[in-house]
C-alpha cells in the first residue's frame, strides 16, 4: 500500500516520523518471505497517538513491525502499511534492579548488557532474536522462562483509549506466547525487575542455552522460530517428527531435518508455499492425533 495523502506526508516530519517507500518485507523478516508496503519510522513515542489518529481519520489499515522474527507474510503487495519504533539512544537504562528498556531495543543486547551489570533471569532469551517489544507482544520464553516474569510496568499506546498509558506488572496476564493486551496496542516501552546474579554465572547461564539451541535448531537457515504452539502436555515437534515429516516440503518451504517445528524458506519459498505446508503438517497431525495445532507464527495474509 502507498501513501497517497499529502496531508499525511506532509504532517510527517513534524511527527518525527519517517517515510520508507516500498519496503520489501521479506527483507525485514527473519523467513525472508513477504510483498512491499510502505513503512513509517517512528522517532518520538509522543508522535504516536497524533500518528493514528492521522492515519485513522485517512482510513490507512497499519501493523506493528518488530524484528520480523515471528511473522510470516504474504506476498505481493500488501493492503495494509507498517509501522516501527526506531531505537533511541541508550535504550536500556539500569537502577538497581530494575531495567528501563525501550520496546524498540534489540532483544539479545539488551539480555547481555544487564547480564554485564550482573543482572540476571533472562538467560534462556538469549538467542531468541527480535526486540523487546515483540517479546512483550509474544511473551517470548524459553528454557522454563518467559520475559513477562520480570515485567513490572509497561508503556503502551492503547488503542482502546487512543493515549499513551503504563500498566503496571500486575493488570497484564502472560501466558504461553500469550498476553492480555488488545491486539492494536503498541509497546513502547517496559519496566523489568531482574534478580542480581554474579556475571560469571549468567554467563554459564547463556553458554548452556546456546549450546542446546545450536544442538537442536537450524541456526543458519531462514526461519521464524517454532510454527506451532506446543499443545497442552505435548510437543508439536515430536508429534510432526513421529510422523516422518522432516524435510517435506512445499516449493522451497520445507519442515527443518533438525527440528520439526521450524520451517525454513531454503531458497525462494512465497508466503503461498508456507502457508500450504503448514496447512497440510496441520492436517497431518490432526488426522494422527486428533490434535488441532495452533500457530505460533504470527501470519499477516490479508
Ligand atoms: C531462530 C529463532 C529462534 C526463536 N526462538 C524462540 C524462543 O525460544 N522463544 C520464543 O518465545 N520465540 C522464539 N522465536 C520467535 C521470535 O523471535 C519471538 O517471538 C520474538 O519475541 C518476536 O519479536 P519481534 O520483535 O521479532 O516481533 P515481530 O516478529 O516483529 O512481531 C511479532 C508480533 O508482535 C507484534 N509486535 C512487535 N513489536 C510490537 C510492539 N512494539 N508493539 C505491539 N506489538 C508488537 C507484531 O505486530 C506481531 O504481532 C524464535 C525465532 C527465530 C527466528
Amino acid at each position: 500500500m502507498r501513501i497517497e495523502d499529502a496531508k499525511i506526508i506532509g504532517a510527517l516530519p513534524e511527527l518525527s516520523v519517517e517515510l520508507r517507500r516500498a519496503s520489501s518485507l521479506a527483507e525485514l523478516t527473519s523467513l525472508a518471505i513477504g510483498g512491499t508496503t510502505d513503512l513509517l519510522r517512528i522517532k518520538k513515542h509522543e508522535s504516536i497517538p497524533g500518528l493514528l489518529s492521522l492515519l485513522d481519520s485517512h482510513r490507512v489499515p497499519h501493523r506493528f513491525l518488530g524484528g520480523g522474527s515471528n511473522l510470516l507474510v504474504g506476498d505481493g503487495e500488501l493492503p495494509w502499511i507498517v509501522l516501527q519504533l526506531a531505537s533511541p539512544e541508550p535504550d536500556v537504562v539500569l537502577e538497581g534492579n530494575f531495567a528501563q528498556v525501550d520496546a524498540a531495543a534489540d532483544l539479545g543486547r539488551m539480555v547481555t548488557y544487564c547480564a554485564k551489570h550482573d543482572l540476571g533471569g533472562m538467560e534462556g532469551l538469549i538467542g531468541v532474536p527480535g526486540t523487546v517489544g515483540g517479546a512483550l507482544r509474544m511473551n517470548a520464553g524459553a528454557y522454563g522462562m518467559q520475559i513477562g516474569s520480570y515485567v513490572r510496568e509497561v508503556k503502551l499506546y492503547r488503542a482502546a483509549t487512543r493515549q499513551i498509558e503504563i500498566l503496571r506488572g500486575e493488570q497484564i496476564s502472560f501466558e504461553y506466547r500469550h498476553t492480555s493486551f488488545a491486539p492494536d496496542d503498541m509497546m513502547l516501552a517496559v519496566k523489568l525487575e531482574l534478580p542480581s546474579k554474579a556475571y560469571r554465572e549468567i554467563l554459564q547461564g547463556i553458554r548452556i542455552c546456546n549450546e542446546k539451541r545450536r544442538s537442536s535448531q537450524p541456526l543458519g537457515q531462514k526461519s521464524a522460530g517454532c510454527i506451532f504452539k506446543n499443545p497442552p502436555g505435548a510437543s508439536a515437534g515430536r508429534m510432526i517428527d513421529e510422523l516422518g515429516l522432516k524435510g517435506l516440503g512445499v516449493g522451497d518451504a520445507r519442515v527443518s531435518d533438525r527440528h520439526a517445528n521450524f520451517f525454513v524458506n531454503a531458497g525462494k519459498a512465497s508466503a503461498k508455499d508456507m502457508l500450504a505446508l503448514i496447512a497440510d503438517v496441520r492436517e497431518r497431525v490432526r488426522s494422527a492425533f486428533s490434535v488441532e495445532l495452533e500457530h505460533e507464527v504470527v501470519i499477516w495474509n490479508a
